[in-house]
């Protein structure tokens, strides 16, 4: 009987808290978007903005360092991302696979790094 009353009342009072809850966890997650969105596009307006001069590493081609020669690239992908942030004082600005075609028309799966330089 105590169970029955104490399950009838529960719904009803925990709905009603629900909506109000829901209502201000809504308008609290839209000020968090917000501000996100506006955190977000200033820092990486800020980001870029200073961007003068950009390399690539590539895991599929090896080639030197633009600055001081040191191997870059293929099985040195991340020691080479590594060199120019700290020998060179680059920032990483974006990693991605690249897709291509071998001679007998295979797929080949690279990856590369784009830094930038002020
Ligand atoms: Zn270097």
């Amino acid at each position: 009987m105590t169970t029955q009353k104490k399950q009838k009342n529960k719904p009803k009072t925990s709905a009603a808290m629900k909506a109000s809850d829901e209502d201000s966890v809504k308008a609290g997650q839209e000020v968090m978007l917000e501000t996100l969105r506006q955190f977000k596009s200033a820092t990486s307006q800020n980001y870029f903005e200073r961007v003068n001069f950009v390399v690539s590493v590539s895991t599929d081609v090896s080639e030197g360092c633009k600055h001081c020669g040191v191997p870059i690239g293929y099985e040195h992908f991340a020691e080479s991302i590594n060199h120019y942030i700290q020998m060179h004082d680059y920032k990483l600005l974006h990693v991605g696979t690249v897709t291509s075609l071998d001679r007998d028309d295979e797929l080949i799966y690279s990856s590369v790094a784009l830094l930038g330089h002020e």
